[in-house]
């Protein structure tokens, strides 16, 4: 890292000695998944230097913010509006919930079979080892799937600054007012911690913030239906996974700067994969940093991914907030129905994910469909069974993948994939 940062840390209260081991292995496995990657684009040098400085800088900056008297909000999932935050002044940032760590002090909370995504936010927590927790004001917990829902009472009892967001559970008129309720609650509760008010002004610039973040990641996913491939499907997640703690306007311009560079390299037919590689849509549960396991092992057996619908890719991004609007109810309103209409399979039903994956597939001219899910995650595992005979039934091939964040089943998932790409081809 370019500056010391360990006074930094120890004042955030980290564990030092743990906090070291854990940064040494995630630089070690971003040189040898990313940086061992062939012809990517050069803007990519952004998210390098991004990682480098992924519990420096960045954590510098949040510091820094909360000295200016910003609040910095943590958050574990899309449902959490960051225009509500950035319009109080507030910075949104992601928790570390993408690798095995800790997990053996997890399980004295949690059960054994509870996604890897929870037990990795628990182990995080327990370990003191990440700052973006640490840092942050304010955690919200979302009353998503029962696995969550139920953890936070358990969380609750190691974190004293967790705040709970109900969450619907069906498309239905009460399920909608029940979002507008909470949004406005979390409206109030955000007030009250930053004494400042929303406006419509504050409201409007937050939506036009977001909204450019979104719409430079929705100008990378249209190039990616280009042939050859003009970026890896591992560039494009980590974006996505950037998504969650950059300062939003720098994360924007560099993502429009790499969009630009990809229309320059589809005319000059400069690829990241041959122009015969099989292209894969991944669909299913998220992808946190550095979960990069299964888009590693997918690329490195002559495949390319071509698009994410997960909440670490299109689900994130691809819809955004109507900005028009003279008064707060109206922006909070247009807010709702842009959260609303997040497909996550904690619905149900959940016709329009479906409907969402098979346009993808479409879109960017796909040849199969990895549905993607962790062990133990009931929303997206039970869902996975309808995705797997609907798509079947239009003639779309489909792999279904349930693993979680250990190393122990590569061999195993390479050899299902090696026999999913010969399907493919044949
Ligand atoms: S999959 Fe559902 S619960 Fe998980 S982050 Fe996405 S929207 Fe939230
Ligand atoms: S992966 Fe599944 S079980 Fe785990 S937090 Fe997300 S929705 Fe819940």
């Amino acid at each position: 890292m370019a500056e010391d940062y360990r006074q930094m840390w120890a004042d955030l209260g980290l564990d030092l000695a743990t906090h070291d081991a854990l940064l040494g292995s995630v630089s070690q496995m971003y040189g040898d998944v990313y940086l061992s990657q062939k012809n990517r684009p050069k803007g990519m040098e952004y998210f390098d230097f991004v990682i480098s400085e992924v519990h420096g800088l960045r954590i510098r900056e949040l510091v820094d913010a909360k000295k200016e008297g910003k609040k910095i909000i943590g958050s574990f999932c899309v449902f959490v509006p960051e225009e509500i935050i950035l319009a109080l002044d507030g910075v949104s940032v992601g928790l570390c919930a993408g690798a095995e760590f800790a997990f053996e002090e997890a399980e004295k909370f949690l059960p054994r079979n509870t996604c890897d995504l929870i037990k990795s936010a628990f182990g995080f927590k327990l370990a003191r080892v990440c700052p973006y927790l640490e840092a942050s004001d304010l955690i919200v917990g979302e009353n998503t799937c029962d696995g969550k829902k139920k953890s936070y009472e358990q969380m609750s009892t190691i974190l004293d600054n967790l705040y709970i967001m109900d969450i619907p559970q069906m498309k239905s008129d009460s399920g909608k007012a029940l979002l507008k309720a909470e949004y406005k609650k979390f409206i109030q509760r955000l007030e009250e911690l930053s004494g400042k008010k929303i406006t419509p002004e504050n409201l409007k610039k937050g939506i036009e913030t977001v909204n450019n973040k979104r719409k430079a990641m929705n100008r990378i996913y249209k190039l990616r239906n280009a042939n050859p491939a003009p970026i890896s499907g591992l560039d494009a997640l980590l974006m996505n996974q950037v998504f969650f703690y950059d300062n939003p306007v720098r994360f924007t311009d560099s993502v429009n700067k790499i969009a630009d560079e990809l229309e320059e390299r589809i005319k000059d037919k400069n690829g990241i994969a041959p122009d015969n590689a099989v292209r894969i849509l991944v669909a299913g549960c998220p992808m946190a940093l550095p979960n990069w396991k299964v888009p590693q092992i997918i690329e490195s057996s002559n495949a390319v991914i071509v698009g994410e619908e997960l909440c670490t890719g299109d689900r994130g991004h691809h819809i955004l907030t109507e900005g028009n609007g003279s008064s707060v109810e109206d922006l909070v309103n247009n807010i709702v129905d842009r959260y609303f209409k997040i497909h996550c399979a904690v619905f149900t039903p959940n016709p329009d994910r479906l409907k969402r994956i098979k346009e993808m597939y479409k879109e960017y001219n796909a040849d199969g469909v990895i549905d993607y899910n962790l062990q133990f995650c009931q929303p997206y595992q039970v869902e996975g069974g309808i995705v797997e005979s609907e798509l079947e039934k239009a003639g779309i091939p489909v792999l279904r993948i349930a693993t979680d964040y250990s190393a122990e089943d590569r061999g195993q998932i390479q050899t299902r994939l090696e026999a999913f790409i010969e399907r493919i081809k044949g």
